[in-house]
């Protein structure tokens, strides 16, 4: 299995993977990751009963790793990410995954929004005001009303669309799927979930605190449908 197959949870579990988790948690070809990451918890919890915290690492590395490539699998397929977290008491700061991502940005054109890709657009006719009618006054009194001719009496006149420069499309620059750096949550020490609970807000000065980024399915499915040619990556 590898991880460019699809968006399904079981997908990211490549044989390398697994021999890691076989190894370090006793987990079978048939686990997913929810069932990894129960593994991981559980196993947290004997470490510290034991007093073998100091053997915890590798551990943390697997898990980290997992959760990287099933983040980055679901960027590839949706342009957002979403974990339910399995853990008891899941960090508020990363929602369960003991990282913050960053991921590696990328342009891509999309269509104008101004003119949907039509390149021009219709704007009020500047010599009738957009009335379409002039009046003509006689001198002496009296008048007429004539068509305007600029816009042949419609109001409107076509122009090359400002925003785009007539150009349809505009450059955008979006996240990728690939993760570019990741920083361990302090307030999980990577485990994803937290032994105090619940996590105290305080109000004191302002912190900074990484958090995940937030990307609703709908925001993400509109940058999507957006996008009309991927680009080659930028960093
Ligand atoms: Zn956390
Ligand atoms: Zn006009
Ligand atoms: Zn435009």
């Amino acid at each position: 299995m590898t991880v460019e197959q699809d968006a399904t949870q079981q997908s990211v579990i490549t044989d390398e993977n697994i021999e890691n988790f076989e190894k370090l948690l006793g987990v079978g070809v048939d686990y997913t990751p929810e069932h990894i990451l129960k593994c991981f918890e559980a196993s947290y919890w004997v470490k510290k009963e034991n007093n073998e915290l100091d053997q915890i690492d590798p551990y943390v590395e697997a898990k980290n790793q997992l959760l990287q490539l099933m983040v980055s699998s679901q960027m590839k397929a949706q342009r957002y990410f979403e974990i339910t977290s399995p853990f008891n008491n899941t960090c508020i700061a990363c929602r369960g995954t003991g990282e913050i991502y960053k991921f590696k940005r990328k342009t891509v054109k999309v269509n104008c929004h101004i003119c949907a890709n039509k390149k021009k657009i219709k704007v009020q006719c500047r010599s009738c005001k957009g009335t379409g009618r002039f009046k003509k006054r006689w001198i002496g009194g009296g008048g007429i009303d004539v068509t305007c001719r600029t816009c042949q009496g419609s109001g409107e006149v076509t122009v090359k669309c400002i925003e785009c420069r007539g150009k349809g499309k505009k450059r955008k620059i979006v996240p990728d799927h690939e993760i570019k750096s990741t920083t361990p949550c302090k307030h999980c020490d990577q485990l994803g979930f937290t032994k105090n609970i619940p996590m105290v807000v305080r109000k004191k000065k302002k912190e900074y605190r990484p958090v995940n980024p937030v990307l609703s399915a709908n925001l993400a499915d509109k940058i999507k449908n957006q996008i009309v040619e991927d680009l080659p990556h930028i960093e």
